[in-house]
């Protein structure tokens, strides 16, 4: 689960890091015309609230200046006419795709001036399982770029004991801090530590944390995510989830706890297990054709959740056919077909679908669907399966 920036802040504030006073607005502005007689500037700094990187150096739609997403103003009147011409509108970055991301919260900030920019990060470094710290002098801009053209720019620190978050002397001459700000710096990077450990974040991302001219590190931009698996457990991060940025299908998925991502391509596939939906995926590719969607129904794939299932597929204008791959485990293939039939009957599906059942009781199954009479083709060989579903999407 994804945060904005201005929740991530409010969040890490608590966990005592260095953050600019701020206040952020949902839709309305009237507040913040009132509000900035009392936040410190100039400058203040106007920033568009999406689920999106690169904001600074992104576009709007309907551009009312020739400035990006962040913008950094001097007067107060100013402040009121950017927030006005960002709340509503379309904001295209490069990681929004063309269509772009409509703007539906503001966050006002109090400026600073800065005198470097740093990228630092806190995720899990899968290789070794541990917290990993990742950092660089060459802040404030992309750090994919960096990691491509400057890939010794990027220091790495493991962390294989959770009680101290040890940083190696070695750091701060190749981060050219000085004492007072290296110091900072491992208190940023310890408070950061726990912040991810308490929230169950699977990434915290500060690009730029800056060092300002008074000597101060700031987290001037903040980027959180929270392990989706953990939710249960912090009902409170829960109720930040801003459903407009949720893919409605996904959310739908999700809802019904099951795995769905759409794609861009046009075979609908329904799986049971996500390591068969990956090679469900990979063998629609070996056939030159796109899926449309990743979409585990989980273990219990039972007629209710085949209709929840079947309509997601169904919403998706994309799709022109259908491949379901299943292994019966403990659930039981006749019971599947059955749920499958069921569900095309009552939702009057008329895409082509193919079925290919393994395990428990599979040739029972491909019985049900054989006799069924509504078209459906069951094949065992799951390439013949992913050829033919290919095929009938032409
Ligand atoms: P992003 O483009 O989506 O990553 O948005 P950021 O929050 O990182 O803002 C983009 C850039 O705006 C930052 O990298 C900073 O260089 C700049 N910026 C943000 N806040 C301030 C500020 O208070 N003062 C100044 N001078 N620049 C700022
Ligand atoms: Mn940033």
């Amino acid at each position: 689960m994804n945060l904005h920036e201005y929740q991530a802040k409010e969040l890490l504030k608590k966990y005592n890091l260095p953050i600019l006073n701020g206040k952020s607005y949902i839709k309305k502005l009237e507040q913040l015309e009132i509000d900035v007689n009392y936040i410190k500037g100039p400058p203040w700094v106007v920033k568009s609230q999406i689920h999106a990187g690169g904001r600074g150096a992104g576009k709007f739609l309907d551009p009312f200046n020739d400035k990006g997403g962040v913008q950094i103003v001097n007067t107060k009147s100013e402040v009121v006419n950017v927030a006005n011409g960002m709340m509503s509108n379309t904001l295209i970055t490069k990681q929004t795709g063309k269509a772009g991301k409509e703007v539906n919260r503001i966050y006002l900030e109090e400026g600073c001036q800065i005198e470097r920019e740093y990228y630092l990060s806190i995720l899990i470094d899968r290789k070794t399982s541990n917290l990993m710290l990742m950092v660089s002098d060459a802040g404030g801009v992309d750090i994919e770029k960096v990691a491509e053209n400057t890939p010794n720019k990027i220091q790495y620190i493991n962390f294989n004991d959770l009680s101290n978050f040890n940083i190696p002397d070695t750091l701060m001459q190749k981060l050219k801090f000085n004492d007072d700000e290296f110091m900072q710096f491992k208190m940023i990077v310890k408070n950061l530590c726990i912040a991810f450990i308490e929230l169950d974040a699977s990434l915290i991302e500060i690009n730029p944390l800056v060092v300002t001219e008074e000597k101060k590190l700031v987290l001037l931009d903040a980027k959180i995510n929270i392990d989706d698996n953990a939710l249960f457990r912090q009902p409170e991060l829960e109720k930040l989830k801003d459903l407009s940025e949720e893919n409605q299908l996904e959310l739908e998925a999700s809802q019904n706890d099951m795995a769905y991502i759409k794609l861009d391509g046009q075979i609908g596939c329904m799986v049971n297990g996500a390591g068969l939906a990956m090679a469900t995926m990979d063998i629609i590719k070996q056939f030159d054709k796109e899926p449309a969607n990743f979409l585990d129904l989980g273990g219990t794939a039972n007629k209710e959740r085949a209709i929840k299932a079947f309509k997601i597929i169904q919403s998706d204008q994309n799709v022109k056919s259908v491949l379901i791959n299943i292994f019966g485990g403990i659930i039981h293939c006749d019971m599947i077909a059955s749920g499958i039939i069921e569900a095309i009957k009552e939702l009057n599906f008329k895409l082509p679908v193919v079925v290919r059942f393994q395990g428990t009781n599979a040739s029972k199954g491909r019985d049900i669907i054989n006799n069924s009479s509504l078209g459906l083709f069951s094949i065992d060989d799951l390439s013949e399966a992913a050829s033919k579903a290919v095929e009938l999407s032409n």
